[in-house]
């Protein structure tokens, strides 16, 4: 769990400027770990300070997935969820609901040698598909 000062610091070190919305933004996504969309970001962001507009908040979402701090996990056919960048973890997506959690870390192998060309490879991590707990069906014996 990161702290006010941490937030600052991993801002500052990252070369943002800790800004009130720009802090507000990522204090929200360290305490709400449900993979939030940006317009859920933004309610949550306007409801404690309603001076921040819908751009700042969604520019200043932007800032923090260019910069490292926040993960913005894309969705086919659905809006993209946000989560913060603590601790690493793969995710699973229902097919359902839409539903993304996190799935403990564990290292992932890299991509044989030459297969990537000339890419530049930053960082690895799994998404699986399927059904969650609560979409899934129920077996008739318990
Ligand atoms: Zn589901
Ligand atoms: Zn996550």
């Amino acid at each position: 769990m990161m702290d006010a000062e941490a937030i600052k610091r991993s801002l500052e070190t990252s070369g943002l400027r800790c800004t009130p919305q720009r802090y507000a933004v990522m204090q929200f996504l360290m305490d709400h770990s449900g993979h939030p969309t940006a317009a859920e970001i933004y309610a949550a962001v306007n409801r404690a300070d309603p001076r921040s507009s819908r751009a700042t908040t969604y520019n200043n979402l932007r800032d923090l997935v260019q910069a490292g701090l926040v993960r913005e996990v894309a969705i086919e056919g659905r809006a993209a969820r946000f989560d913060a960048k603590g601790k690493r973890h793969h995710h699973f997506i229902c097919d359902r609901c839409g539903n993304v959690e996190d799935l403990d870390w564990y290292d992932v192998p890299k991509p044989a040698t030459g297969s990537l060309g000339k890419r530049v490879l930053r960082e690895t991590e799994l998404i699986f598909r399927g059904l969650c707990a609560r979409c899934a069906p129920r077996r008739a014996s318990g």
